[in-house]
């Protein structure tokens, strides 16, 4: 089936108190990986790309995969754009056939970050495009982005209701506590300030930093309010460590299509557990997938 945007997917999942895993590919073998993962499962899935993959690859090479993925597939999938700050690429992810971008302009002052995300709203929801926002700085690496520890801070409140009236977006992400990249010691959610600003923006909330979170965690943020949970790191350790423990175990053996067919397997295992972690599956919800 076609493409669709996560609004329908995330408002079900907010509804029903279960999240929709959103994975961040590499490659087509890695993309493969998720929707072979979400059609085991019958799970709506959300393939993300960070701005670096798009530039990588180009806008129309991932597009030919995603379609060629998705006409085949019976489950929901959206193409989303993960944290972005360029105007210009999220305009020409939206041109090409994202059905869903994320405007991340959490590093400017508040009345800054609420232009700029109202802006590409503006720019989105005439495509039917959904669009996810951010308040607060998520500590850690992603793709470009270096938060360093003392400059963290979370989401307020306040900001949250004003920048979510104002903005409109489809989903939001305010920072609570989660990390990117490997977790160094506990993390340290705030949960009160999660199901404040759930209930008082009443839009679908993203759970960023999600690699290497206990499964606690995840289910209590998630019955808090995130109805979309990232991952991010796991997928880029599946990746390498598929390759490269294949290769340990068979170092004679130069068959690069083994290769990846190990490296699928690898990605695609983490994945299932995940979705099914998240409560995702048509077996865990009502009636979501036919
Ligand atoms: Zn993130």
């Amino acid at each position: 089936m076609p493409l669709e945007n996560m609004k329908s997917m995330l408002s079900k999942a907010a509804a029903e108190r279960y999240a929709v895993g959103a994975f961040n590919i590499l490659d087509y073998n890695s993309t493969k990986a998720v929707v072979a993962a979400a059609e085991e499962l019958n799970a709506p899935v959300i393939i993300q790309t960070s701005a670096k993959t798009v530039i990588f690859w180009g806008t129309s090479a991932i597009m030919c995969w995603m379609k060629e993925l998705a006409a085949s597939s019976k489950v929901p999938i959206a193409l989303h754009l993960d944290h972005c700050k360029d105007l210009g690429l999220i305009k020409e992810c939206i041109e090409t056939g994202w059905t869903s971008v994320m405007i991340d302009a959490s590093s400017k002052p508040f009345e800054e970050n609420l232009a700029l995300s109202r802006q590409v709203v503006d720019m989105a929801r005439p495509k039917d495009v959904t669009v996810e926002i951010e308040l607060g700085a998520i500590v850690g690496v992603e793709d470009d982005i270096h938060v360093k520890e003392q400059d963290a801070h979370l989401a307020d409140p306040e900001q949250a209701v004003k920048l979510c009236s104002r903005a409109e977006p489809d989903c939001f992400a305010p920072a609570i506590g989660t990390a990117h990249g490997v977790y160094k010691g506990e993390p340290k959610i705030a949960y009160d300030r999660l199901e404040e600003i759930a209930k008082r923006t009443s839009i679908p909330i993203a759970l960023h930093g999600g690699t290497g979170l206990s499964d606690d965690v995840f289910t209590k943020c998630i019955s808090l309010g995130c109805a979309k949970v990232n991952i991010s790191t796991q997928l880029k350790y599946a990746f390498i460590d598929g390759f490269v423990t294949y290769h340990n175990q068979h170092n004679t053996e130069y068959n690069p299509l083994k290769v990846i067919d190990a490296q699928f397997d690898q990605l695609k295992g983490g994945i299932v557990e995940k979705i099914t972690l998240f409560g995702g599956t048509c077996n865990s919800h009502r009636g979501l997938c036919t």
